[in-house]
């Protein structure tokens, strides 16, 4: 059936500009990290896509390997795009990576120019694209001068093939590196991809002020820990979870009795709140409006639903968070 958007879909999702740049992003986005691969069914990625869109994210993130098998997540959301996208493409941020491991022999890793643009060229084959909106490079490489690395986001931007550039996982020092190196190209960095959540804070300790003094935004990724900080484990480990479907990112011996003790008590406080876990762990990550952007995953519509009321209650008491810090035990 053709797919006709939501006439409501701005009408409740919130914008926020990515660091000094006059690109907005919503709140909540979506990656295809997991649900979008071969191994997954078409029609559910395809309505996972469609529920996000509908609902105001407008804001997709991609990586070369992602999948499994490697590649295909952006072969399917190549294949969305065609089916259902395509009329909206300029509403749409379109973002992919290129740095772990996705072919074969020296140059299908790293941050090499030769590595970084050969893997922005499949992308957007799998895709079906001209450009994509932010390109990263997904990981610093020690075996290549940054200078490489960064040059080549910066020729992906002179080649038309990228609008913006964003580094994943660097540490505060290589960041502030990176930074100046894309400045200096012309080329200001967009934002920053870090692991973010209440079980994962490690971008309070010194990154997050490097992007805010460098004028960067910041994207939060796996801020529900992979399903951790939602109602999914509280009992049990679910059949049609992550944790059940041999994933090596959430492996049942994850689902620590700690962890999960934890978010029995986090659960209760949202309770409290009036809120799912989902909701209140995003709402906590988006606080203080220093993050711009929580990068959520999802394996159902309805999860994509729960996230995005998140929004309307986002708001904590000091009390709220010296409970939550004391859970956590920080
Ligand atoms: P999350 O922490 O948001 O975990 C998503 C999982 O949580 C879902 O698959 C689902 O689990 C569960 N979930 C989501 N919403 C709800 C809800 N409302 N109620 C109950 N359960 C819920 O993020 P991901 O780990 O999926 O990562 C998100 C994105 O971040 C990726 O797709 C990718 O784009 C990016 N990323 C980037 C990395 C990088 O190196 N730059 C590394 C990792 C991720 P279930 O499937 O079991 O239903």
């Amino acid at each position: 059936m053709v797919y006709t958007p939501s006439e409501a879909r701005y009408e409740k999702m919130e914008y926020a500009r990515s660091g000094a740049s006059g690109l907005r992003l919503p709140k909540l986005s979506l990656g295809l990290w997991h649900n979008f691969g071969g191994v997954d069914t078409l029609e559910n990625s395809r309505a996972l896509a469609r529920r996000a869109f509908d609902l105001g994210i407008t804001h997709f993130d991609l990586a070369n390997n992602y999948g499994p098998p490697p590649g295909s997540a952006e072969e399917t959301f190549g294949q969305l795009m065609r089916s259902d996208f395509m009329p909206y493409r300029d509403e749409l941020i379109i973002a992919t990576k290129a740095g772990y491991r996705m072919w074969e022999g020296p140059y299908g890793e790293r941050g090499s120019r030769k590595s970084m643009l050969a893997s922005l060229d499949q992308s957007l084959k799998r895709l079906g694209l001209d450009y994509v909106d932010i390109f990263y490079s997904h990981r610093y490489d020690a075996d290549t001068p940054l200078e490489e690395t960064m040059a080549a986001l910066d020729q992906a931007v002179r080649q038309g093939k990228a609008l913006y550039v964003g580094i994943s996982n660097y540490n505060a020092d290589k960041t502030k590196e990176a930074l100046n190196i894309l400045r200096r190209l012309g080329t200001p960095c967009l934002i920053h991809q870090a692991h973010y959540s209440m079980f994962e804070r490690r971008l309070e300790h010194g990154l997050q002020q490097v992007l805010e003094e460098g004028g960067v935004g910041s994207i939060a990724y796996s801020p529900l820990a992979r399903g951790l900080l939602t109602d999914r484990y509280l009992h049990n480990i679910p059949a049609d979870s992550r944790a059940a479907s041999g994933s090596v990112f959430l492996k049942p011996d994850d689902i620590t009795e700690e962890k999960i003790n934890k978010s029995r008590s986090l659960y209760s406080l949202a309770r409290q709140r009036g809120q799912s876990l989902a909701q209140m762990a995003l709402a906590w990550t988006l606080r203080h409006g220093r993050v711009t952007s929580a990068l959520i995953g999802a394996s159902k519509p309805e999860q994509i639903e729960d996230n995005v009321a998140a929004l309307g209650h986002s708001e904590f008491t000091q009390e709220e968070l010296d409970i939550i810090d004391q859970i956590l035990g920080n």
